[in-house]
């Protein structure tokens, strides 16, 4: 993929012939920071550009409910959060591509980002909010069984288990959540935790504890999943005593942390030792004119109301950033 576009014109084309698009503000991502930001920068006039990644609304959207999200007394799903904060962008004139950066050169402005559809954007300035993906466990199985009794996602895939057993790997507000979640149509779920207390809040905590088709294997991991086409046993083992014993089991759920998905910025962008981006307290990273925000660049809260709020802070950032630091015209 030739990156090597130079002019700054509305609908240019790059030294291959491809068109390129120039835009004021290129948002990487449509999660609640994304489309916070796109929200933002649309009411400030900017008309920005949302490339979705592959998942509109980002993990969210993957969320059966979201309690915790100030407006929603009654809590409200996570799809139909995303689509009133769509709505709610677009109505303002942001624009969203359902499209990948797959690209970026930021050693320049205007910055150059290239898309898995093909598609060359200019933008005067960017803000990543590409967040987080779910971490495997890496065990024998795992990968081979994706799709087919292992699973990230209890709101996709909780309906195929309806009158199965099942695991939730995991101890934390994801797992516990998610847990609750697939009680709905699983017999029983045992959460599987390498410790013996739970990460998770307490008021989650407490529900799975007293909800009767849960249970708990304290102290344990799962070392490998097998089956034939098929999740159908676990090898376990204690890990105070060493000990391993196999289960049946009709799926595996595993809920145990995120990786933030930074890997195109890799020699463009700082980024901690996990690989999530550094920003100052005004949503920069070390290249001026790009911006962060959302889980991308937050290791510590990872909730919707603070990626929310980074989304626009950064977008009003991007709106002081393009007042100061015109691009001269050609
Ligand atoms: P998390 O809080 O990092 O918890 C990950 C869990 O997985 C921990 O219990 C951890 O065990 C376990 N774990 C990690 N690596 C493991 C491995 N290799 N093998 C077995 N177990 C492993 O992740 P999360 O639950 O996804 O939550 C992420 C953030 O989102 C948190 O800040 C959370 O509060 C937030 N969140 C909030 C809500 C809500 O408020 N309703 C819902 C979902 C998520 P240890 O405990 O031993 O480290």
């Amino acid at each position: 993929m030739d990156l090597n576009l130079n002019s700054m014109a509305a609908n240019s084309s790059t030294p291959d012939g491809e068109q390129e698009e120039s835009v004021r503000v290129l948002i990487i991502g449509s999660g609640p920071a994304g489309l916070s930001a796109a929200l933002y920068a649309a009411r400030a006039d900017l008309e920005p550009l949302v490339l979705t990644g592959m998942e509109l609304g980002g993990q969210v959207s993957l969320t059966f409910a979201v309690e915790n999200y100030p407006g929603f007394p009654e809590g409200i799903g996570g799809m139909e959060l995303v689509e009133l904060f769509q709505k709610q962008a677009e109505r303002f004139g942001a624009r969203l591509e359902y499209d990948l950066a797959a690209e970026v050169d930021f050693s320049e402005r205007p910055f150059k980002v290239a898309t898995q559809n093909g598609k060359h954007y200019l933008a005067e300035s960017i803000i990543i909010t590409t967040g987080a993906s779910a971490i495997h466990l890496n065990v024998p199985g795992e990968s081979e069984l994706t799709g087919r009794g292992v699973s990230y996602c209890a709101t996709c895939d909780g309906w195929f288990f309806k009158d199965k057993e099942v695991m939730v790997v995991g101890g934390g507000d994801s797992a516990v959540e998610e847990s609750l979640f697939l009680t709905r149509y699983a017999d029983n779920v045992t959460i599987v935790h390498r410790r013996d207390e739970l990460r998770a809040g307490a008021i989650l905590s407490e529900r799975a504890k007293s909800n009767p088709k849960i249970k708990f294997a304290w102290n344990t991991v799962i070392e490998e999943i097998s089956g034939n086409g098929a999740v159908q046993k676990v090898s376990l083992k204690d890990t105070q005593t060493g000990a391993q014993r196999e289960e049946e089991i009709d799926g595996v759920f595993i809920f145990i942390g995120h990786k933030p998905n930074s890997s195109i910025f890799k020699d463009t962008l700082d980024m901690d030792v996990n690989g999530y981006l550094v920003v100052d307290n005004l949503m920069q990273t070390n290249m001026p004119g790009v911006y962060a925000a959302g889980e991308i660049a937050d290791p510590h809260f990872r909730q919707v109301i603070t990626s929310a709020g980074m989304g626009a802070a950064a977008a009003i950032q991007v709106n002081h950033f393009l007042d100061e630091n015109p691009i001269p015209e050609n």
